[in-house]
């Protein structure tokens, strides 16, 4: 981050990676490899930077949590007042063992089950973003049944295109999210009628990794006139959420400026009365975590340069899933002669790669790092190959956190049991 000085985030210095005061070389001897390392100061600023840009409009930054969801995580933005963007019920029961208060929580996704709006009702959080009109009817019954009220903002589904990678973009008509603008006004209507429901706001999330405000301002113009439109038919909505999807620099993209966003967010409310709030999930993890993985070999097939590393598809999988680019380099700088190297996992599977055409000046046994692997990483890994999954590290300034201990092999058959 920008705001940061050199030492407190994850950085080169003196020819080597540092994760704020410990340097990377030493974690990955201390802990082993594959391992996710986070910097606490980097998530606390990409935080902050919202709550900064948002400045006296009345906000609440809910944290998308799936992009990481470790506890350690959570805690650090527990304690910075966060809201949280759930998806499910073990989401839910995550933000209360880390700390987080329920009362900032919403909850987004297209299938919750009646058991999740009930412990979410229970729980008292702060909205459901409700995604098409069948969830409406069964979250009235619910709350009904359990004698409360449910809050509650529509996911509109503007149709606009962010212009991302197909399976990252979710406001186009096409897609499974929200609700329909032509079905928008009957599902408020229907919403402000049931008894058991709260109209509070309107929401929307137009996809992920956008680098431009653009598609910011053409949704917002949309949900404004609809504001408008159910203020005059006498339906105030307390609050706007505009999502997330706010991009980072993986390789040479401008990250998306924070800056520039909110001021889009208050030209298009102008005057209105409302609370803002914003679900960032890869803007405030992404850059704040690395994975590091350990040369296992070098090989060469027919000209073409292989380092196959200890950390594979299973670990990271955007290569594999959305051909997604992240940077890797060398924990330690090396005076060697480099190649061009495809960098690749042990997984038995041609996708199983983590970049490919890569100046590397490496032997067996060194390091790599990984950027950029603070969102969308560990969340993701699977035990494909029976591989347990690795290490979380969280780094505050040089003390080190072991927020999940590596699995143990065992455990990934501990619910398994051969025929008697
Ligand atoms: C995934 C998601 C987010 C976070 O997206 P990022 O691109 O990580 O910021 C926010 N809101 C909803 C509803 C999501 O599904």
């Amino acid at each position: 981050m920008s705001t940061l000085g050199n030492e407190s985030g994850i950085a080169r210095r003196n020819g080597q990676l540092w994760v704020e005061g410990v340097s990377a070389q030493s974690l990955a001897q201390t802990w082993g490899t594959p391992a996710y390392v986070y910097s606490r100061a980097m998530i606390e600023a990409a935080y902050q930077s919202f709550v900064d840009a948002l400045g006296s409009r009345p906000h609440l930054v809910c944290y998308a949590m799936k992009a990481n969801s470790n506890l350690g995580v959570l805690s650090v933005l527990a304690r910075l007042g966060a809201g949280f963007d759930i998806v499910s019920g073990g989401e839910l029961q995550r933000v209360v063992a880390a700390g987080g208060d329920p009362s900032r929580i919403v909850f987004s996704g297209v299938g919750k089950t009646a058991v999740e709006m009930r412990d979410a009702l229970a729980a008292g959080i702060r909205c459901f973003n409700v995604e098409s009109p069948s969830e409406l009817e069964r979250l009235a019954h619910v709350a009904s049944h359990m004698g409360v009220v449910a809050p509650v903002s529509l996911r509109i589904n503007p149709d606009v295109d962010a212009g991302t990678h197909p399976y990252i973009s979710t406001g186009l008509r096409e897609n499974k999210f929200g609700i329909g603008m032509q079905d928008a006004l009957d599902v408020y209507r229907r919403a402000a009628a049931l008894d058991s429901i709260a109209v509070h706001g309107i929401d929307c999330h137009i996809g992920s990794q956008l680098t431009s405000v653009e598609p910011y301002k053409d949704a917002l113009r949309i949900l404004v006139d609809l504001i408008d439109t159910l203020a005059s038919e006498g339906i105030e909505l307390a609050h706007i959420d505009v999502g997330g999807g706010q991009g980072i620099r993986y390789d040479d993209e401008q990250p998306l400026d924070i800056g520039a966003w909110a001021d889009v967010i208050n030209e298009a409310i102008g005057e209105r009365d409302m609370e803002v709030l914003v679900e960032p999930g890869r803007f405030i993890a992404g850059p704040a975590g690395v994975l590091l993985t350990r040369v296992e070999y070098l090989k060469e097939n027919e000209g073409r340069h292989f380092a196959i590393v200890d950390a594979a598809m299973n670990d990271l999988i955007r290569p594999a899933l959305y051909s997604a680019w992240q940077r890797i380099e060398s924990v330690v700088d090396q005076q060697r002669p480099s190649h061009e190297y495809d960098v690749v996992g042990p997984v038995c599977e041609s996708a199983d790669f983590l970049g490919k055409a890569r100046e590397l000046a490496i032997a067996e046994g060194d390091f790599l790092a990984i950027r950029d692997a603070g969102a969308y990483a560990f969340v993701m890994a699977s035990n494909y190959n029976t591989r347990p999954r690795g290490v979380e590290l969280l780094v505050d300034g040089k003390d080190v956190h072991v927020v999940r201990e590596r699995e143990s092999v065992e455990s990934l058959f501990e619910l398994e049991s051969p025929l008697p």
